[in-house]
C-alpha cells in the first residue's frame, strides 16, 4: 500500500491514481495525513479490505510531505563505512550519531529549495522509516512492526553552519527550509521484497553522484530502532532519516556544492523519486 499527502490530504495511491481516504472511509478516517498514524492498525485493516474503488488522477507536483507534522523526526549520521571515510570521522562501533532536522525544513517531493548565501550545500539521499505504533524498549527482533511504512528522503545539509563552532551543528545546519524533502509516498513494509536491502542514488542532472544499498548501513532500521527506543520512546507518525552512502560533495576532492539552476534527483528503490531545484537567495 502506498499512503500520502495531496493537497493536504491522506491518500490512498494505486496504479489508476489517487483515493482520498477520508472520502473512501466515509469519514471514519481524517483527512490528515500525519493523524493515521495514531489509528495505523485500524487504518490498515480497512485498507486491506477495501475492494476496487474510483481513482483519480493527479499531478505529483500537488503531493506534499506524506508526513507533514511528525512530533519527532530523528536523522542517523555515519550509516555507512565509506562516507564515515569520506567524512574524515570515525566510524561508529556501538551506536550512530543522531541529530534531528527540524519540522520546518520538510516539504514535499518536487520542489524549489533556496541556498543560503554563502553556504556550502551538499546532497544526502535516505531511506527514511515512518513509526506506526509507539516503540519503547523495542528488541530489534521486533523492530519492524513497529514501522508503518518507508519513504524517500534527503538530508540537504549546509556544511558550513553544520561544522561551525567549538562542536557540530548537525541538526542547524540540515534545517534551512525545504532541506527535509520527502516523499513521494510512504510504502508500507510488505511491499518489500526485502526492506533491509533497498537500492539509494541521487544524481546532479544525469550526473549520478550517490548508489548505495540499505544493506550496507553500519546499523540496520532494526538497531536503530532498538537503540533509539532505549532512550526515548518513538511515537507514531515519527520519521527517521537512516543514513547516506558516501559520494557527497564534501567528501569530493575538488569538493563539490550545489549551484543555483542544479536538479537534485533522489531516488529510492520500491518507493520513487524526490525533484529539487536550487536557486540562489
Ligand atoms: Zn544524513
Amino acid at each position: 500500500m502506498r499512503i500520502g499527502n495531496l493537497s493536504g490530504r491522506l491518500n490512498l495511491f494505486t496504479d489508476g491514481g489517487a483515493v482520498d481516504v477520508a472520502e473512501a472511509s466515509g469519514g471514519r478516517f481524517s483527512p490528515d495525513p500525519q493523524a493515521i498514524y495514531d489509528v495505523w492498525d485500524d487504518f490498515a485493516g480497512w485498507a486491506s479490505t477495501l475492494g476496487q474503488v474510483d481513482a483519480t488522477d493527479f499531478q505529483l507536483t500537488d503531493l506534499q510531505a506524506p508526513t507533514p507534522a511528525p512530533a519527532q523526526v530523528f536523522a542517523i549520521g555515519l550509516n555507512y563505512r565509506d562516507h564515515a571515510v569520506e567524512s574524515n570521522l570515525a566510524v561508529p562501533d556501538t551506536f550512530p550519531p543522531v541529530f534531528t532536522k527540524f519540522r520546518t525544513a520538510l516539504s514535499g517531493p518536487i520542489t524549489t529549495v533556496v541556498l543560503p548565501p554563502g553556504g556550502h550545500v551538499d546532497w544526502e539521499v535516505e531511506l527514511v522509516v515512518v513509526i506506526g505504533r509507539r516503540a519503547e524498549r523495542v528488541a530489534a527482533a521486533d523492530a519492524w512492526s513497529h514501522v508503518a511504512g518507508l519513504t524517500a528522503g534527503q538530508d540537504i545539509s549546509e556544511r558550513i553552519t553544520q561544522l561551525a563552532g567549538p562542536a557540530p551543528q548537525f541538526s542547524l545546519g540540515k534545517s534551512f527550509p525545504g532541506f527535509a524533502p520527502l516523499g513521494p509516498w510512504v510504502v508500507t513494509v510488505d511491499e518489500f521484497e526485502d526492506p533491509d536491502d533497498i537500492q539509494l542514488q541521487c544524481a546532479v542532472g544525469e550526473e549520478i553522484l550517490q548508489n548505495g544499498r540499505t544493506s550496507d548501513f553500519l546499523f540496520g532500521v532494526p538497531a536503530i530502532i532498538e537503540g533509539l527506543s532505549r532512550v526515548t520512546p518513538l511515537l507514531p507518525g515519527d520519521i527517521i532519516f537512516c543514513g547516506t552512502p558516501a559520494g557527497v560533495g564534501i567528501g569530493r576532492d575538488p569538493q563539490r556544492f550545489l549551484q543555483p539552476g542544479d536538479v537534485l534527483i533522489s531516488q529510492v528503490s520500491g518507493i520513487g523519486e524526490l525533484r529539487q531545484t536550487f536557486i540562489s537567495s
